[in-house]
């Protein structure tokens, strides 16, 4: 089954946990091309292993990638098949690899895709909240003060929210998490998706802090927290026009940033103005 065209990359999804999801397209990919950029050649190198595969590695990372992404252009101007690998899910998903498949294609060779998993759309394919639309927000600023400030932003958004969170700061950002959207907001905590220790807690932000803060072992591995977005449309305008106005404030009269906010968020005027008023 070789597909291989020359001059392509391919970008080649892995597993997240369970090594039987690394598809046979992929293995194929994998086994007829002519190198694999992979973000950690050691882990790449016992994946291909697992599979009896082996094929140069070369490594791409966050740190050499816009160094290493002209001469990997330059060998696929000269004809090599090459595919990129991160260390687990979908490249380019809070994953090396955007510098390089930009310039691939800004030079005008095929970019072809080899799709398979990645752990922000197998938790939300579990969760049981709403799909139809959602807004994937990566990984929280690691301070608390741009966490907060980012979390504020998002506050009304009415789409779900789909977040990556890792074991030593899962605590610190659902604390934050609920003091922005409350306790009772509907989540879903996806731990170790795939992976023998998996789990699924909800139904509340609340809820996932109390088993969190009562089990050690799960605050252990790796996480995708699915949060349900801001379906209250009048609180959320109102969340958003105070937001708004508070920094607005800062620079303008009162009675102009009610207006702008108001204007902006959709949130009656008065009742930005009376927040102020009354502070
Ligand atoms: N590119 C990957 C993808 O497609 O999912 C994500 C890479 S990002 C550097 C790693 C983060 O993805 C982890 O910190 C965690 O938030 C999430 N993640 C990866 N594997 C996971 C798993 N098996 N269970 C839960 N979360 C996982």
């Amino acid at each position: 089954m070789s597909e291989i065209t020359p001059a392509t990359l391919y970008v080649v999804a892995t597993p997240i946990g369970h090594r039987g999801d690394l598809s046979p397209r992929a293995q194929a990919v994998l086994a007829g091309v002519d190198a694999i950029c992979a973000e950690d050649t050691r882990s790449t190198g016992l994946l291909l292993a697992q599979f009896g595969l082996a094929r140069p590695l070369i490594a791409v990372h966050e740190h050499n990638e816009n160094e290493v992404t002209a001469a990997l252009v330059a060998r696929l101007q000269a004809g090599a098949a090459l595919a990129l690998v991160s260390d687990a899910g979908t490249p380019l998903v809070s994953d090396p690899g955007y510098r390089l498949v930009r310039a691939v294609r800004s030079a005008g060779l095929p970019v072809l895709p080899v799709p398979g998993p990645c752990a922000a759309i197998a938790a939300l394919s579990v969760a049981g909240l709403p799909s139809d639309r959602f807004c994937f927000e990566g990984f929280l600023p690691a301070k608390a003060s741009a966490r907060r400030e980012r979390l504020a932003g998002l506050q009304a958004e009415p789409r779900t929210l789909v977040f990556y969170e890792s074991a030593h700061r899962i605590e610190a950002a659902l604390a934050d998490l609920i003091a922005v959207f409350g306790g009772n907001r509907e989540a879903v905590l996806g731990r170790e998706l795939t992976k023998r220790f998996q789990t699924l807690l909800g139904p509340s932000l609340a809820a996932i802090a109390a088993a969190v803060a009562a089990d050690p072992n799960q605050r252990r591995g790796e996480f995708v927290l699915v949060v349900r977005g801001n379906e209250d449309h009048e609180a959320a305008r109102l969340a958003e026009g105070r937001r708004l106005y508070a920094r607005l404030a800062e620079h303008l009269k009162p009675s102009q940033a009610a207006q702008l906010a108001a204007e902006l968020s959709g949130a009656p005027r008065k009742a930005l103005y009376a927040v102020h008023q009354a502070d």
